[in-house]
This record gives C-alpha cells, structure tokens and sequence, in this order.
C-alpha cells in the first residue's frame, strides 16, 4: 500500500501580452518545493494602508512556466502515475482551472501541433509501448470517456452517437450497490489493443463532443470529461489478476457565477458546473479534515464518479492550470488556494487483485495431476481410476487377516492409496451391517464388533472424511459459483457500466443481472463488443463523412460559399500547415519504406555471401583434404560487421518509420477533427446568413410565401436553435428556386439584398447579449460575412441559392 497526499502542480499558459510580467513570480529554491508568488497590482489593491504591494505565496510539487512543453508536462506529472498504473494502481490526472487557462491544451493537447499533444495520447503512447516491451505478461485496455454536463452523464464513445445535441445522448446514470461500490449504467467500454486504436477512440470522443456542442450550450467549457483507461494483467498461467483505471479528467470552468453574470441557460449551466466544482471541493475539504466519517460524495456526479480517485485507493494529481493576467488575477488566486485545500488529503494506494475462478480450476487441476503424476512415480505404479479385480482380491485378504488377528496393536497397512482405504471402509462396513443382521453366530468375524467398537479411531477417521468430502463439495459449490458471477462480470464490464473493477468483493454485486430490464441496454451477449470496437473506426470516418462530406449534398452555391468561409477561415492556415506537413511526413515515410526494403534485400544478401563462403570453405578443406581452416576468416569478418551495421540501420529506420506512423495518423486526425469544425461553423455561419436575410430585409414578394418569425427574443433562441439543426431545409424553404430565365437576375437581386442587409445592420447595432464570448462569436460571424462581400466583386460571383 503505499501513501501519499494528492500532488500538487502549476502550470502557467503563455500570456499573449508580454506586458504582464511582474505580476507573478516563481521561487524554485525554496527548499525542493518551489513557491509560486502572486502580486496583486496597486489598483487592485488599493485601500490597504501604505498602498503596500499584497501577495500570496502558494507551494507546489512542481511549476512550470509559460516556456513548459507538452512533453516536460508528461514526463515530470503523468508518466509517474502512467507507471503506477501499470504496476497495478489506480491514478487520476485532473485539471483545475478557469475557462481558457489551458485544462484541454493540457489534457488533450492542442489541435494543431503534432507537438502540441497533451497528457492523453502521451499516456496512450507510453502505456502501449510499455505493454509491448513487456512480454512476461498479457495485458488488456479498455477506454471509456463520459462528460458530465448539468449534472447529467453522456458516453462520448457511444456508437449510436447521432445526435446533434448532447441531450439527445441516452444518459449515463451513477448507481450504488449495497456495498457502496459504484457502477455506471450506459458508459460504454471498448478495448484497445494498439495506440493506434485507443488514440481514435480519443478523437472520436472529442469530436463527438464537438458536434454536439451548440453556441448555446458550450459545452466545453461548462461540461467535464473523464478519459478512463482501464488497465488489467496477469502473468500466464496465473489465477492473479490486477486491475487498474487511470482517469484523465478536464474539469469544467473553475470561474464564479457572480463573474458569469447572465442569465437564463447559462445560469443554470454555472450553477451546475459550479454546484459540481463547490461539491468537489466540499469533499476535498472532507477528505482532509482528520476524523471525518462522512464524505458527501454522494451530492454531485463528478464526486460520485471521482470517488475511489479522491482520498481513495488512487494515486492522484491535479494541475492547476493558470493564465496569469491581470484580469485573471482572483481567479488565479482561487484557483491556487484550491490546489492548497488538495494537497492536504492523503491517499491510500492499494493494488487491485483478484483471483480469476476459472484460472483457480485451471491450476489446482493441473496440481491434481502433478500429485498424481508424484505419487505414480513413489508408489512405482500408475493410478487407474478403479481398483483391478487383483487389488481387490488382496484387499479382502488384508481384511480378514488383520480382523483374525489377536494382537490388538495389529495394523491394516494398505499404503498411501485412498481407493484401498475407502475400499476397507465399505468392506468393513459392509461387514458390520451383515453382522447385525444375522447375528453374531456368523463365525469367523465374532470380533469384529469389539474391534470396531474397540477401534473408535475408525469411526472418527470415517466421520473426518465424510467432513472433508463435505468440504470438497462447498469448495466445488464456491468455485462453480464464482466462475458464474466472473462470466456475469465479465458481461457486465463488457456491455455495461461497471467503470468499477476494483475489488472482487465490490464488483460481485453488480447491480445488473442479465436480464434486468433496466440493464438490457448494456447487457448484450459478449460478442457484439468486438465488432462495436472494429466499427469505431468505420464508424469515425462515417461520422467524419456526415460531417464533413456533405459536399455533394450541398447546392452549388453553397459549396461555393463554403469554399469562401473556408478560405477565410482562421483554421484554414492550420490545416494547410498541417496538410504540407503531412505530406512531407507521407514521403518521408515512403523514402524510409524504400530505404528499409532496400535494407532488408542487403541483408539478405549479405547472409547468403556468408553461407556460400562457409560451403567453398568446407569444399576446400574437403578438396584439398584438410579440416577446415580454424583462423578466422577474414572475409567472413568483413561480411559480418556489414551484416551487424546493416541489422543496426535497418533497426534504426523501422523505429522511425513507427514513430511517423503514430504522428501521421494523429495528424490526420487533428485535420479530421478541424474539417468538422470548419462544417459546423460553416453551417452556423449560414443559417446566420438566412436569418439575417430574412429578419432584415423589407419583405419583399420573393419572400412573400415565408411567415417571418415574431422577434422576441424567445422565438430567436428558438429560431436559432432550429436553424442550427436543420440549416439546410430551412435555407431552401425561404429560397426559392430559380426559374432557368430568372437565374441571373435573381442572384443579383439577392446579391445586392445581402449587401443591403449588411449595410443595414452596422456592427454598432448588433444586439449584444452582455455574455462576452457570445458577442464574439456575433462579432466573428460578422466580420467574416464582411470579409466574404469585399472578395466578391461582382453580386453574381455571390453564393448562388439552392436550385433544388
Ligand atoms: P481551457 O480548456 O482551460 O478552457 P484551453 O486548453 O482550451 O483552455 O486553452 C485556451 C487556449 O489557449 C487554446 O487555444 C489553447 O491552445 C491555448 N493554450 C493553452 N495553454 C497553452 C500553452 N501552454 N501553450 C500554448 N497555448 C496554450
Ligand atoms: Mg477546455
């Protein structure tokens, strides 16, 4: 068991105004725990006497400054725990931290930088890398990833992950068995085998999330995400097996609602993030006050979730992630004083065996055998399973002479063979009854009930067997028993919820027995669990193709307005970059492939010299009627170390060419995940356009069919909510088709109304919420419909409507 408080970290995200030094400072000498210094400025700190500078002082295990690379992070804070998980530990990385400090650039990693990759495809890589060098054992990793959003659980991994809203998501529920054990009903488990696999599983979640995120409910700032890897091994043969979770978790927006200030959904949404965020610290407060009994995990999903992570049988870390500007600064305080409170629980660590029933059966039958084989070998003869006819016959003599014999001390020695025991017991048992029932008359056995009365050892040796035979039946009852429970388990983890696998004990009381109604959504038979997890990748690249191919689908003119957002479009540059990258990164691979190929024929070649060399030598020695030379042949040592640089070269370049697969696909996938966002955007940017058009303009007999919306604000959201969902229908609803003769002088006219709707509604005017990155957000799409008119020249080269 090992103890240990929650470790501290700090990281501090690169200020984008250089400016802002001075108002924090890191004090790494502090003996071997640096401190991190916060400055409050004078203006904020004004009215204390002497207008004096105020600061805090916070320690950490570690702080890393604005220049700290994503791999600096891995190494000194997730690797040690990645370690710990895979020598059989539960562990948990969690990040803290206000809304854009840097909790996803650290969990997940950036999504433009192969470099940029964070703690979860560092983990992967390391872990999968560890398993494979590791060959004394056989491992098995499983990925969940749930989001918690107003208190509710979603599977971000859930296959049927359709729907466009996370509300439309079937909800992951947290239950409690009754020994207080939790298991979560909906989460889907999917197995891992490569890095590869795991990372897609990765993207899928993230993309899912992204897609389902509304500008009205951003979720990723308000939600929290758990990343689970569950870990489990045993050593061949062994009936051990440990398992192990590591929870990589992206907490939500640790700001204040008071500093929120909105109302409405968002409202909500605060309270619940902070609801959850004031729980999670309610239970960490617990958690460290000495001799507190109960820990008020049970108020919020996060704490019911996080429970064994938290003052449990985990190793656990947080990173308070900070972005140190001067309007961050209380934030930042808070978010430090948090990191303080963590630091104070200590955690037990345990490892997580258990012993696997059927593995159980599996070695005492093999131990079974092995004493047979033992005992076979002493006695000189092997065991059949029956007495012969020989056995008996010399049994019953034994019998009778030691029953005839006078001397008391007299012994019936039939050797170490239980068969020839119980065999002498039923004899003699047999014996016993024939006597009581016709008498002692029946000569020669007259003593026959003295000595077993004589003989209470017998009976006792009898009534001990008959209790061992009992016990051998409740061990088979247990045994049997188990294993079912272990199938049933084995189900449950499968299909269902049981993030749970902890210890034995808990997991045999899964709430959900096959068949349980409640449980039938989880609890489809083991099979479909391999194919769900090949689908995951069909399934990403269907999704993607949802997302992001709906080119064809598209109308002309919207494909080609699409071309223009896209060009615009910030992402755009990422995605070149990205794209020149990768195809360097392609022909780097192909050149390697060629080289390795090339390396691998020398080889070949080279080893095939060798043994032509060897067989002129022997036919030399034989023509020339000597042995062999036995000096070395020079030769043949040149031929070796070209065969040994060869191997080192062609060993070298495999790794590499291994390394740029990994960074390849996760290349891929980040443009993947960026052409999903540039479609969504794309789409709101459109159905924004379509609103604007048509709230905007004088109604005009074009639009004359189409009933505008009232403008409450209500119905807005509302609108805005259905445009989302069905931009494309509706777009074509208030645009009519163009007749062949019409075509040219319709675009214009709605060219030149665009414009108009435009000029009508100057930034200045815009209804501003008071939420500064909703307004953003209204100000971005503005800009960016500007920047689209002023490229345009001419109205025609417009965004032609939908003609169908
Ligand atoms: P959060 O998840 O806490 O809301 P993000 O991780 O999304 O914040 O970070 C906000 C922005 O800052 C992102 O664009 C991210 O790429 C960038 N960022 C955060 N931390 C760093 C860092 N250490 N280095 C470079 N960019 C960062
Ligand atoms: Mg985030």
């Amino acid at each position: 068991m090992v103890k240990q408080t929650i470790q501290i970290f700090a990281r501090v995200k690169p200020t984008v105004r250089k400016q802002q030094q001075g108002i924090y400072s890191i004090d790494e000498d502090e003996k071997l725990t640096p401190s991190l210094e916060i400055i409050l400025p004078r203006d904020l700190a004004d009215g204390f006497v002497n207008n004096k500078r105020e600061s805090y002082k916070f320690k950490f295990q570690r702080i890393f400054d604005q220049d700290a690379k994503q791999e600096a992070i891995f190494e000194n804070i997730a690797k040690p725990v990645a370690e710990s998980v895979l020598a059989g530990y539960n562990g948990t990385i969690f990040a803290y931290g206000q809304t854009s400090s840097g909790k996803t650039f650290t969990i997940t990693g950036g999504a433009e930088r192969y470099s940029d990759r964070g703690i979860i495809p560092r983990t992967l890589s390391y872990i999968f890398e560890q398993l494979q060098k590791d060959s004394s054992k056989i491992y098995t990793t499983h990925i969940s990833y749930l989001e918690i959003y107003n208190e509710c659980g979603y599977d971000l991994l859930d296959p049927r992950h359709e729907a466009s809203t996370l509300e439309d998501l079937p909800k992951v529920t947290v239950l409690e068995d009754p020994d207080q054990n939790i298991h979560l009903k909906n989460l889907s488990l999917h197995q891992a085998t490569t890095e590869e696999e795991a990372l897609n599983l990765l993207f899928l979640g993230d993309t899912n999330r992204m897609i389902a995120e509304t500008p009205m409910n951003q979720a990723s700032t308000r939600s929290h995400c758990i990343f689970t890897i569950h870990l489990s091994s045993k050593e061949p043969g062994s009936a051990t097996v440990r398992r192990a979770k590591l929870h990589l978790v992206d907490l939500a927006g640790s700001e204040r609602v008071a500093k929120t200030g909105v109302g409405g959904q968002l409202l909500t949404e605060a309270k619940y993030i902070n609801l959850s965020l004031h729980y999670l610290e309610q239970v960490i407060v617990a958690l460290s006050e000495k001799h507190r009994s109960h820990i008020p995990y049970r108020n919020s999903m996060m704490t019911s979730v996080l429970r064994d992570s938290l003052g449990g049988n985990c190793m656990t870390t947080m990173i308070a992630t900070l972005s140190l500007e001067k309007r961050n600064i209380d934030e930042s305080i808070s978010t430090c004083r948090f990191a303080q409170r963590v630091a104070l629980i200590r955690n037990e660590a345990v490892l997580n065996e258990e012993i696997d029933p059927r593995l159980m059966i599996l070695r005492l039958q093999k131990e079974i055998q092995e004493l047979k084989d033992e005992l076979a070998l002493v006695t000189g003869e092997q065991r059949t399973e029956a007495l012969t006819e020989a056995e008996l016959l010399q049994l019953e003599k034994l019998i009778t002479s030691f029953l005839e014999d006078q001397d008391p001390e007299s012994k019936l020695e039939v050797g170490a063979d239980m068969r020839k025991i119980h065999h002498c017991f039923h004899y003699l048992k047999k014996l016993l009854t024939d006597k009581k029932i016709h008498g002692p008359s029946r000569a020669p056995f007259s003593e026959v009930k003295d000595q077993v009365n004589q003989g209470p050892s017998t009976e006792e040796e009898y009534k001990k067997l008959r209790e061992i035979l009992q016990q051998r039946d409740n061990e088979i009852n247990i045994l049997v028993n188990m294993l079912k429970k272990e199938k049933k388990k084995a189900q449950d983890a499968l299909h269902s919820s049981s993030m749970d696998r902890g210890e034995p004990r808990r997991s045999q009381s899964s709430p959900f027995p096959p068949g349980n109604p409640e449980g039938l959504r989880t609890l489809p038979l083991s099979a479909p669990t391999q194919a769900q997890d090949s689908s995951v990748i069909q399934y990403r690249s269907s999704l993607l193709h949802r997302k992001t191919g709906v080119r064809e689908e598209m109308s002309l003119g919207r494909q080609e307005a699409f071309e223009i957002f896209k060009r615009d479009h910030a992402d755009s540059v990422t995605i070149e970059d990205n794209k020149q990258i990768l195809k360097q990164r392609f022909s780097e691979a192909k050149s390697l492939g060629e080289s390795i190929n090339e390396a691998r024929r020398k080889i070949g070649r080279l080893k095939e010299e060798i043994t032509q060399r060897h067989v002129q030598q022997v036919a030399l020695g034989i023509s020339e009627n000597t042995t062999v030379p036995s000096a070395p042949d020079p030769m043949e040592e040149k031929l070796r170390s070209q065969l040994e640089e060869e191997k080192t070269r062609y060993k070298t370049m495999f790794m590499r060419l291994k390394a740029l697969k990994v960074e390849i696909e996760h290349l891929q996938l980040l443009m993947d995940k960026a052409k999903v966002k540039l479609q969504k955007e794309f789409d709101a940017w459109w159905a924004e356009e379509a609103t604007s058009l048509q709230v905007n303009s004088p109604p005009v007999n074009l639009f004359n069919h189409v009933k505008p919306f009232p403008q409450t604000p209500e119905s807005q959201h509302k609108r805005s909510q259905l445009l989302s969902n069905q931009s494309d229908v509706y777009t074509r609803k208030i645009l009519p088709s163009p007749g062949p003769l019409l075509h040219s002088q319709e675009q214009s006219s709605t060219g030149t109304r665009l414009e108009d709707s435009i000029a009508k509604r100057p930034v200045s005017s815009v209804p501003l919420t008071g939420d500064s990155q909703t307004d953003s957000d209204i100000l971005a799409f503005i800009k960016a419909r500007q920047s689209i008119l002023q490229r345009t020249d001419r109205p025609s080269s417009l965004p032609s409507f939908p003609s169908t």
